[in-house]
């Protein structure tokens, strides 16, 4: 019998010895359900962390209730504890936000075409070092080189992990132990880790400033060249504008002063366009910073590209095989998967009406404002029809590019917009983001904004039973 005090609950030894065993936890029927469904390893390793907690609340003189002790109490909480390692933490979820390109929701949705092209090298062998021509052994870069040249107009190419890669191979390419002159207006940090000062010393590479924030002028680059200048970078200034009394030098004019001294002229685009819809137009195009003879220039494959996180560089050919043939290039190599998406993707552009409807990030930054609204009123009808305290309207509001791609520009959109009374806002997106799919809004003002610009064909219904989801829940 527990006397009052032992009820009321237990402390030190007493409450040690109270723990129940992991041998007798698996015996109760929760574990031994949980060892089907997750495992023994796991279930033996989750109930070993929950006992050990407990016993490091107690002999950190914590009091536990004694019912805290008990198998029927702690089943329960192992199961949970092995399901969390159970079920994969990274799934698919609905992007309502309105930004096209977000980096914190996995950038760019790949087209159908792409994804079928990775279910099929990932479920085979593949020709990824191998020449079926010769039956010897290939080069995993020659099945990319060819369509990237031929959509950019580049006379080589090479694919690595992703933009900073390819800024950090070229730096340590052409750059390691010398000066590579940058203007001071470009000296960007990109999504917190990708910083130009901090990849250049990752490289080994000098930065060399020029000119000022607002105004660099082609005066300033001639001054900095000295014996040990190995580089021009000029970088895309993509997550960021500077306006008013301003000055940069284009491509053009940095290539006739580099290749006047015997320098590379290296173009970091970002996004890099290859083509889009008219929102695009104010984008520097791959295409347009060759022309203007830069040697090598790289862009992301995940941007306003709309394909795999990629990072693609183009440009002529001896320093693209210098990059190629550099040691660190093969750490920074694609997987077959990447290539097979890349390369699919890719294969849309060469007739680009066929890449605005079949790549969803194009698709989405093209379409007609006439059919967001629609997908918003119907969004927002099917909501009211929930028959619950939801007051939805549809409002025009304003999407956004992200990927740190055109930063001023408002895409005109239309948003469901709900006042959840009597949860607030922000409870209502809390409960939403526990839904299976999670469904991703923005909040403005006390009301939480589904913007239909990234919703997806199929998505709304999944969106409404979602609501149903958040609405049931305590
Ligand atoms: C986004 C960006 C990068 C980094 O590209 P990732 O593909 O994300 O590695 C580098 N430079 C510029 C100018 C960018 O906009």
């Amino acid at each position: 019998m527990a006397s009052p005090k032992e009820k009321a609950g237990k402390s030190g030894q007493a409450a040690l010895r109270s723990l129940p065993s992991v041998e007798e936890l698996l015996e109760t029927e929760a574990l031994k359900s949980a060892m089907t469904a997750y495992g023994r390893g796991l279930v033996v390793l989750s109930a070993r962390a929950v006992i050990g907690r407990l016993r490091q609340d107690i002999i950190s003189g914590k009091t536990v209730p004694e019912e805290m002790l008990a198998p029927e109490h702690l089943g329960p909480l192992i199961q949970d504890e092995s399901a969390v390692i159970y079920y994969p933490s990274l799934k698919r979820l609905v992007n309502a936000t309105g930004v096209v390109v977000h980096t914190n929701l996995g950038r760019s949705v790949l087209a159908p075409e792409a994804i079928e092209a990775v279910a099929a090298v990932a479920g085979s062998y593949s020709n990824l070092e191998y020449s079926l021509e010769k039956g010897a052994r290939g080069s995993r870069h020659d099945h990319i080189e060819r369509i990237i040249t031929a959509l950019t107009g580049a006379e080589a190419a090479l694919v690595v992990n992703n933009n900073a890669a390819a800024v950090l191979l070229a730096l340590a390419a052409f750059a390691a132990g010398r000066e590579v002159v940058v203007s001071r207006g470009e000296l960007i940090e990109i999504g917190g880790s990708f910083r130009i000062p901090e990849i250049m010393a990752a490289s080994s590479a000098r930065l060399v400033e020029v000119g000022t924030t607002n105004k660099t002028k082609l005066a300033d680059y001639q001054k900095a060249i000295g014996t040990s200048t190995s580089m021009l970078l000029h970088i895309h200034t993509s997550n960021f504008k500077i306006v008013g009394f301003t000055a940069e030098v284009p491509i053009a004019g940095l290539s006739a002063l580099a290749h006047e001294h015997g320098l590379i002229v290296m173009d970091d685009l970002g996004s890099g366009v290859l083509a889009g819809p008219p929102v695009l137009a104010g984008e520097p195009s791959v295409a347009d910073s060759l022309a203007a003879g830069a040697d090598i220039v790289t862009f992301s494959g995940d941007k306003l590209l709309g394909g795999p996180q990629a990072g693609i560089v183009v440009g002529k050919a001896g320093p693209v095989k210098k990059m190629k043939s550099h040691p660190m290039a093969r750490a920074l190599r694609v997987d077959k998967m990447t290539l097979a998406a890349l390369q699919a993707t890719l294969s849309l552009y060469l007739k680009p009406e066929e890449a605005m409807k079949r790549i969803p990030t194009l698709r989405m930054l093209g379409e007609p404002e006439a059919d967001i609204e629609n997908r918003a009123a119907e969004l927002a009808a099917c909501l009211a029809a929930l028959g619950s305290d939801l007051a939805t309207q549809v409002e025009k509001a304003a999407a956004k590019v992200g990927g740190g791609a055109l930063p001023l520009l408002e895409l005109d959109s239309y948003v469901c917009a709900i006042s959840p009374a009597p949860l607030t806002a922000e409870q209502l997106a809390g409960r939403l983001r526990r839904t299976d799919p999670p469904v991703v809004g923005r909040i403005h003002k006390g009301r939480l904004l589904l913007d239909a610009r990234t919703i997806l064909p199929g998505e709304t219904e999944e969106i409404v039973s979602a609501m149903k989801q958040a609405l049931s829940q305590k």
